[in-house]
């Protein structure tokens, strides 16, 4: 039996306006229904202007996607009631997409992919029904807000594949700076279409609406799969229905038969002109283009000598791969930094920013570099400076935790331990090289691990040597 599963991904552009009114797009912390005004409520006569920074971020995912960018694409009106849309009408393109074709390609367990991308297009979103124990309230505030939507052709084989597409749409629009992307705020979401066949040819589809994570996306995929294979296999025939999805209970939910397209009656918007991106404009988009997060990691691994999986890391958020890239330019070495980042920091990292600024990275690595401090000191201080954001090199002074490297200081330490232990000293002079070891780790117990053991052994050996 053969899957077959395509995307429907609705993308929150990071504007600071609405698509088509002048309200902030700020309705995560925003006090209900305070970021509201006649267009985006649907008040009589009001009438919406088209957000230009709004096209320009469509117009850098799609040429990302490699999509091509129609000159001439319209705004339509999809009619439905429904109590978060007060204008019972949601603008949006449909006969003509901002962009068609194009395709993302990524990796499925170290395997190439390529997903095909059928068409691209602008709308506005709804407002939010907030459900309460006894009724229903409604905040206005994401009315208007814009939003891509973009459609996969059905390429994608499995629900692991549908959410390793998602991942890698995800990185792509961060990297642009298009979107935050963030699926738990829902500035990410995703419907699903899914088919199982028999004879290789497409079954019948079902949908799965609204799925807000990467979990979601590849459990409930899994779970309509499943339900589609036993339905076929006991004989019986799968219908065109749609499902919700209870992350909780684990659960699809039938929700209805789906609609057709001419329930929404859709017709042209008459109060927007058509859309014309010329090729001046499209040009200018494109050379203000940020670096894609696939040409940045082949020049990590060309310019900083990373292995490729090391640059995938740093490429999964584009904060990290600044914050990599900004300590290694400031400490002159990239092995240094990817070291320190991608075995270190990366562990402390829980949020956008980064767990300690690239100054005091760098003063601390700097500091094992120049002898300061031992490797294995460094990495508590770096845990110590993240938990208290004081100056690593402070807390190296207060905890005395500097590197002992005074020559006469090690040497007085090395006569100490000889007298201590004169069983090692007849070993060593007995032809045991390796009782240098054993005196090295006398000397550095005594000093609590400060001491420079290079330079430790360096004395052992010309003082036992010359004896
Ligand atoms: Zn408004």
């Amino acid at each position: 039996m053969r899957t077959v599963i395509g995307l429907e991904i609705h993308v929150q552009l990071a504007t600071k306006t609405k698509l088509f009114c002048s309200c902030s797009t700020d309705y995560f912390t925003a006090p209900p229904n305070t970021l509201t005004c006649p267009v985006c409520l649907g008040m009589p006569g009001a009438l919406p202007v088209l957000n230009k920074k709004a096209v320009e971020l469509a117009l850098r995912v799609s040429l990302a996607l490699n999509a091509r960018v129609q000159e001439f694409s319209r705004f339509d009106r999809k009619n439905y009631f429904y109590p978060d849309l007060p204008k019972g009408y949601q603008i949006t393109q449909r006969e003509y997409p901002l962009a068609v074709g194009g395709a993302l390609s990524f990796r499925v367990d170290g395997e190439a992919r390529t997903v095909r991308i059928r068409e691209m297009h602008l709308e506005e979103d709804a407002g939010k029904l907030i459900h309460t124990g006894d009724g229903a309230l409604v905040d206005m505030n994401r009315c208007g807000v814009p939003l891509i939507e973009i459609v996969t052709e059905p390429d994608i084989q499995s629900p692991k594949e549908a959410r390793e597409f998602l991942r890698t749409l995800r990185m792509l629009l961060r990297h642009l700076g298009v979107s935050n992307a963030d699926m738990e705020k829902g500035e990410l979401r995703c419907d699903a279409n899914i088919s199982v066949s028999t004879d290789g040819k497409l079954g019948t589809k079902t949908e799965i609406k609204n799925l807000n994570s990467f979990r979601a996306v590849e459990r409930a995929l899994a779970a309509e799969e499943e339900r589609q294979r036993e339905l076929l296999s006991g004989g019986g025939t799968v219908e065109q229905v749609t499902f919700g999805w209870d992350e909780h209970a684990g659960k699809l939910v039938l929700q209805r038969s789906k609609e057709e397209a001419h329930d929404y009656r859709y017709f042209p918007e008459p109060d927007l002109v058509p859309l014309v991106v010329s090729r001046e404009w499209l040009e200018q988009v494109r050379a203000g283009m940020p670096e894609l997060p696939w040409e940045r990691e082949e020049r990590f691994v060309r310019e900083y000598g990373l292995s490729p999986k090391e640059a995938g890391v740093l490429m999964e958020e584009p904060a990290r791969a600044d914050y990599f890239e900004a300590v290694a330019r400031a400490c002159g070495s990239p092995q240094d930094a990817a070291g320190w980042v991608l075995s270190e920091v990366l562990r402390y990292w829980k949020d956008d920013s980064p767990p300690i600024s690239v100054e005091a990275l760098t003063e601390l690595i700097e500091a094992v570099r120049e002898g300061k401090i031992s490797r294995t000191n460094a990495k508590e201080v770096l845990e110590e400076a993240i938990a208290t954001g004081r100056a690593p090199m402070e807390i190296v002074e207060e905890r005395g935790l500097s590197l002992l490297a005074d020559e006469e200081e090690l040497r007085r330490l090395a006569q100490e331990v000889i007298r201590e232990n004169p069983k090692a000293v007849e070993d060593f002079r007995a032809g045991k090289k390796g009782a240098i070891g054993f005196l090295v780790g006398q000397a550095m117990r005594k000093t609590g691990g400060r001491a420079d053991a290079k330079k430790l052994s360096e004395i052992f050996l010309e003082i036992l040597g010359s004896n």
